[in-house]
């Protein structure tokens, strides 16, 4: 990972960033007061319910580049936490918060031990 990298991910990061903050930041707040009937007011409640779980997602993904933009800095960034592995620039570029290697990754997904 040399600093070229690392500036390419980090504007990678910064835009995700604004993106997701930008999506949010006209979110209207949900009137119970102006709806027809309780059919209306029942698919409204629905869809901002949906909203919410969206925005939840979005926020988790939030903290993830927070986190990810805090650590780049560090000598381990761009390193697998479970064998120190890098984790590779094609990996970090389309997931910069990847904190294990490809091997680890499918490793845990699968249910295997990540240390054999
Ligand atoms: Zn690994």
């Amino acid at each position: 990972m040399n600093e070229a990298d690392k500036r390419m991910i980090r504007a990678r990061l910064t835009e995700a960033l604004e993106n997701l903050t930008s999506l949010h930041s006209e979110d209207a707040p949900l009137s119970l007061e102006n709806f027809a009937d309780d059919a209306d007011y029942a698919s409204q409640l629905t869809a901002h319910t949906m909203t919410l779980a969206l925005k939840e997602r979005d926020i988790e993904k939030i903290r993830r580049i927070e986190k990810a933009l805090e650590r780049i800095d560090s000598p381990d960034f761009g390193l697998c936490r479970e064998c120190d592995a890098p984790i590779g620039k094609a990996r970090l570029t389309a997931r910069p918060d990847a904190r294990l290697c490809v091997t680890c990754q499918h490793e845990r997904e699968s249910g295997l031990p990540a240390c054999a």
